[in-house]
């Protein structure tokens, strides 16, 4: 087990930069999500961790070790791709032994553990098996048992779980999620998927175009977002924007016209004036709270979507602002109905026009 630590790595390929000033520890035996739109550099940032890739400046220490200079097969991390890359004409046993074998490893010792990794993975059935012969949450399932068997202290995931349809990848979260908890191994995991991200790590990284958006626990980022992008990143449906504008500061308290209503916000920082223009935030789940402390705002409906425990209302605001609301799901609305959304005060986020959050925390008004 290890922490992975960062300080300012950069990683160019000749004058285009794809990862720019990441700063980032990984504890021993945390479970690390990077999360971030396709492009962004997630890939990249995990393969410079394993040494496929050289870094082009700064420090990365596993261990409280530099391991800048470190090939991959020194650096005790092992990796499980989106592409199990698994030989096909080898068994079940032989692709999960492979790499032990290959570093000379006892034979017998290979034996007991790539037994026990199929053990932990259920696959003990099936070790004679060819890869063909496998479903693909069982070929993945090797792919990580040839990580478990050569008992790394940091396990690297690049979406292991994207080629799978949509309830193994459901079962196989929950494996990995059991997975580190028997382990307690340090793991990094990178996907596009908020919904894995939220429910696998214990801190999140946001990443967006080569640099770190915000690092936080999955409640800490959908409650708090640093800016704009991650608030439209973490939560589906993502958080509607509405234009607003500062109507009076007061203190530490502005007041935000915004669709026709106004709310009071209390501001995280200064700078703000009378005047500015301003973004308001608010998630679907947040419009329909029946309560004293909220909003009403009048509009019309688009389009209802029933998914059965929820239903989405698509809604034109009469401030001509788009909105998404999550109502419940044998709420009565209708195409071309009026609709009246309800938001909750205390729910509402704001953001300057550089797109950083300047929420304190919500009050009546
Ligand atoms: P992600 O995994 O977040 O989808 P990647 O890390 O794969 O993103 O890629 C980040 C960026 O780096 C992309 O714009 C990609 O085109 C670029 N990139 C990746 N590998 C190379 C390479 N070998 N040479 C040049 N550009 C690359
Ligand atoms: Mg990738």
């Amino acid at each position: 087990m290890a922490e992975v630590s960062l300080h300012r790595v950069a990683k160019s390929y000749g004058s285009i930069e794809i990862l720019r000033d990441i700063d980032l520890t990984v504890g021993d035996g945390e479970f690390v999500v990077f999360v971030g739109p396709s492009g962004c550099g997630k890939s990249t940032l995990l393969r410079t961790i394993a040494g496929l890739e050289d870094v082009s400046a700064g420090e990365l220490r596993i261990g409280g070790r530099r391991v800048n200079e470190l090939p991959p097969a020194d650096r005790k991390i092992a990796m499980v791709f989106q592409s199990y890359a698994l030989y096909p004409h080898m068994s079940v046993y032989k692709n999960m032994a492979f790499g032990l074998k290959f570093a000379k490893t006892d034979k017998a010792e290979v034996d007991r553990r790539v037994r026990q990794a199929a053990e932990i993975l259920k696959l003990s059935a099936l070790l004679h098996r060819k890869p063909r012969e496998l479903s693909g949450g069982q070929r993945q399932r090797v792919a990580i048992g040839r990580a478990i068997v050569r008992n790394p202290s940091v396990f690297l995931f690049d979406e292991p779980l994207s080629n799978l349809d949509a309830a193994l990848r459901v079962n196989t979260r929950l494996e990995i999620a059991k997975l580190h908890r028997d382990l307690g191994a340090t793991m990094i995991y990178v996907t596009h998927d908020q919904v894995e991200a939220m429910t696998l790590a214990s801190k999140i990284v946001v990443l967006n175009h080569g640099r770190i958006e915000q690092i936080g626990a999955p409640l800490e980022l959908y409650r708090n977002p640093c800016n704009l992008f991650v608030a439209g990143f973490i939560g589906s449906p993502r958080m509607n924007f509405i234009k607003g504008q500062v109507r009076v500061v007061d203190g530490d308290r502005i007041a935000i016209g915004f669709a026709g209503a106004e709310a009071v916000v209390e501001i995280a920082h200064d700078g703000l004036e009378a005047g500015d223009e301003v973004t308001v935030g608010i998630r679907p789940e947040h419009m329909t709270d029946q309560g004293p402390d909220t909003i009403p705002l009048d509009g019309r409906i688009d389009a209802v979507e029933r998914l059965g425990e929820a239903s989405y209302i698509y809604m034109k605001l009469a401030s001509g602002d788009d909105v998404i609301v999550r109502a419940t799901g044998d709420v009565e609305a209708f195409p071309g109905e009026p609709f009246t959304a309800h938001l909750s005060r205390q729910a509402l986020h704001a953001f300057d026009a550089t797109g950083r959050s300047v929420r304190g925390h919500m009050r009546a008004s």
